[in-house]
């Protein structure tokens, strides 16, 4: 590709779509693919040199999330994570006769929650979604109403990737087990950004993706409370019994090996990474809000991701916005749906209008964000949408 702004040169603002590798990460994956390339399942010496690096990545991410190892089930990322337990779980009732067939979810969750609610939806479960406030926050006392003693499972995420809420999964977890359902959370946005501890809050299933914790790609796990084989779910694939036959298949080694480093770093600078993140993040805000009338955040300010900032511009299309802006990466919405014409669903879900979610930005920082860096966005976005609000044709002169 040529012309436009270096690498360097370039903000990266959209942490919530994916992160880069840890350096340390990078290293780890390449001494594995390099030197560890025995399969981990094989009983000779090479395949258990490999094995350990699986068990200690299994160990890194248990500890991180409070449970145990053989709790751990490891999957391709959060997509399937989230698939194996809605459907494994529905799966596990239907083998058993299970009389419960209502599944209970939230309008904001991610795309690979709500296809396989409404898959089981078309095959005669009741499916359910638990209001949302204006401000993203699941409302409790609706979720009461809709939680009824034939709910299976309640399906809610911990943090949204779009406007970043963090939901009151505890609460929620207490209420879903007064009435005997399940609780699966999809936890992919919340890894190594918020304390996220599965006993704590009280849940059943959990899915999380190590690239949205500066892991790679293509690698995440489904959490298990008790272990797949005592537990409420069926298997959606047969293979060679990975896994405890939950999710056969060759371990990734490298991408594995890569996870357990991520959420082994990320645990670590928890507590240093959200407050440093917050703090540029507030002061981007605070600079822009300066500049540029007609701005609404979006997302409760007290409950949000450290990183997240989603902000509605009056009047102007944020897709014009950010071709005027080349040096940014930004997102207009969620990546998910990038391709789709189709306003962001999370945003509608909130209450904004179609042009108002078309005049939304979604901005996620991350660990490498610096103050002369959220400056520089803040007045190349400034300028970028006093240019769109006096030239709206993209006429600049
Ligand atoms: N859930 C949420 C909340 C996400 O943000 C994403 C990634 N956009 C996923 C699930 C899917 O994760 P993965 O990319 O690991 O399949």
């Amino acid at each position: 590709m040529r012309g436009g702004p270096t690498p360097a040169e370039r903000i990266y603002l959209d942490h919530a779509a994916s992160t880069p590798c840890a350096p340390a990460v990078t290293a780890v994956m390449e001494h594995v693919a390099t030197h560890e390339h025995a399969n981990p399942s094989s009983s000779h010496q090479a395949g258990q040199r490999a094995a350990r690096y699986v068990d200690e990545a299994r160990e890194r991410l248990a500890a991180v999330i409070g449970a145990l190892p053989e709790e751990v089930v490891f999957t391709s990322g959060a997509t399937e994570s989230n698939n194996m337990a809605i459907l494994g779980i529905a799966a596990a009732a239907e083998e058993r006769g299970e009389r419960r067939r209502r599944i209970v979810t939230l309008e904001l969750e991610h795309p690979s929650v709500l296809g396989p609610c409404r898959h089981l939806a078309a095959r005669g479960f009741t499916l359910a979604t638990a209001p949302v406030r204006r401000d993203g926050m699941l409302d409790l006392d609706g979720l009461a109403e809709v939680l009824k003693d034939d709910t299976l499972l309640l399906s809610l995420q911990a943090a949204n990737n779009e406007i970043g809420t963090i939901q009151p999964l505890a609460s929620a977890s207490r209420f879903a087990h007064e009435h005997g359902a399940l609780v699966h959370s999809d936890a992919a946005q919340a890894l190594g950004k918020m304390p996220f501890d599965v006993e704590a809050l009280d849940l059943d299933f959990a899915s999380f993706s190590a690239h949205k914790c500066y892991g790679p790609k293509g690698v995440g796990a489904l959490w298990v409370r008790n272990g797949p084989i005592h537990a409420p779910i069926a298997p959606l694939y047969f293979g060679g019994g990975h896994e405890h036959g939950l999710r056969p298949g060759t371990y990734n080694t490298a991408a594995i090996a890569g996870f357990g480093e991520a959420a082994r770093i990320a645990d670590e600078r928890l507590a240093d990474d959200a407050h440093h993140i917050a703090a540029l993040r507030d002061h981007f805000e605070a600079l822009l809000q300066d500049r540029v009338e007609g701005i609404t955040v979006n997302g409760a300010l007290d409950h949000r991701l450290p990183g997240a900032s989603s902000l509605t511009f009056e009047g102007v299309d944020a897709d014009a916005l950010i071709a005027r802006l080349p040096d940014l990466d930004l997102s207009a919405a969620s990546a998910c749906h990038s391709g789709t014409p189709e306003p962001s669903h999370v945003l509608r879900a909130v209450g904004l209008s179609n042009d108002q979610a078309y005049g939304t930005l979604r901005i996620a920082f991350g660990r490498g964000a610096t103050r002369t860096g959220v400056e520089h966005a803040a007045n190349r976005i400034a300028d970028g949408i006093s240019a769109l609000r006096t030239f709206p044709s993209g006429t600049t002169s």
